[in-house]
């Protein structure tokens, strides 16, 4: 292994510190005690899993922690009524729906009726603009923490080639449109991108997001290349992501591990978010 591993886990364990003692602090200057509501639609494992961890960062870190679980056949109008009440709730500074939801329930009816100023993941179209204008917005947490990684690194984007692997909305795209912000010049690869491999040889710094385990080989990454692994992938017991970690890592500068890369940084992020959103009230 050649590459130096960018440990998440570690830098995300020192902003939770850090975003800790902010806490006590309000708590005790203004009375003022961060609050979070989670809601959670239906049976999808893996949602019940990343709702647990946010619940316990949220208590470890001394937030107000509210998680309102509802069964699969729960109505869209009975979700919109909910968040419309915490919309209206002070104690309540952040808003998080945790994806996917139920079938029958269209995501982006329940993330447009979360006020922007509680969309603590970035979802709401208003802070989704913002970010492509290039104004302060809530930025989704995943991107976010992929930005901080790189910052603690020492690794500036500016002026070097970056692809992005996935266009989703929660990842793909808001990473991008960070990294275009930091000067970047970015591409951005999909399911119907034609020489994917060339593509992806080009990047300086290269990002994937598309959820397929194992799928970025040592072939398509160009030597001394930083290697961004947001995947999360089960294969049997195991967590995997979405790069060869043991092949790349004879090619890549830099390369995040699955776990305790991307993932312990996008909680981090969302509890910064929702600190942010309550020293705004
Ligand atoms: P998603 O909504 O399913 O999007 C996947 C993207 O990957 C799509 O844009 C898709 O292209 C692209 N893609 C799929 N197969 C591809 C292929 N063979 N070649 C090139 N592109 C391909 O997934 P997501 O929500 O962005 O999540 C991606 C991964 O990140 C998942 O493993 C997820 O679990 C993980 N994740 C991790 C965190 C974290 O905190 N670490 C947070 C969020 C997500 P099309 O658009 O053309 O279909």
């Amino acid at each position: 292994m050649r590459a130096a591993i960018l440990d998440g886990k570690k830098l995300a364990a020192e902003i939770r510190a850090r975003i800790t003692e902010e806490v006590t602090g309000l708590r005790a200057e203004f009375g003022l005690v961060p609050g979070l509501a989670v809601i959670l639609a239906g049976d999808d494992p893996p949602s019940h899993s990343y709702v647990r961890s946010k619940e316990k960062a949220c208590l470890q870190t001394g937030f107000h922690s509210e998680v309102y679980r509802r069964p699969e056949s729960v109505t869209q109008g009975e979700l919109l009524d909910l968040v419309a009440r915490l919309n209206g709730d002070p104690q309540i500074h952040g808003i998080l729906v945790q994806l996917p939801l139920p079938r029958r329930i269209e995501p982006q009816a329940i993330l447009e009726a979360i006020r922007p100023d509680k969309d603590v993941d970035g979802f709401h179209p208003v802070n989704v603009g913002r970010l492509i204008a290039g104004a302060p917005a809530f930025v989704p947490c995943t991107p976010r923490g992929v930005m901080v990684l790189l910052e603690q690194a020492g690794i500036d984007p500016s002026g070097r080639r970056a692809v992005v692997l996935g266009r989703s909305n929660i990842v793909g795209k808001p990473m991008a449109a960070l990294l275009l912000a930091a000067n970047a010049t970015v591409t951005v690869g999909h399911s119907r991108t034609a020489e994917l491999a060339a593509v992806t040889r080009e990047a300086d710094i290269l990002v994937v997001a598309i959820g397929k385990a194992r799928f970025v080989t040592a072939e398509m990454v160009k030597p001394g290349a930083v290697v961004i692994d947001v995947g999360m992938n089960r294969v049997g017991d195991r967590l995997v992501g979405d790069v060869d970690f043991e092949a790349v890592g004879e090619v890549a500068s830099h390369l995040t591990p699955v776990p305790g890369g991307v993932g312990p940084m996008t909680i981090a992020m969302l509890l910064q978010n929702t600190l942010e959103a309550a020293r705004r009230t």
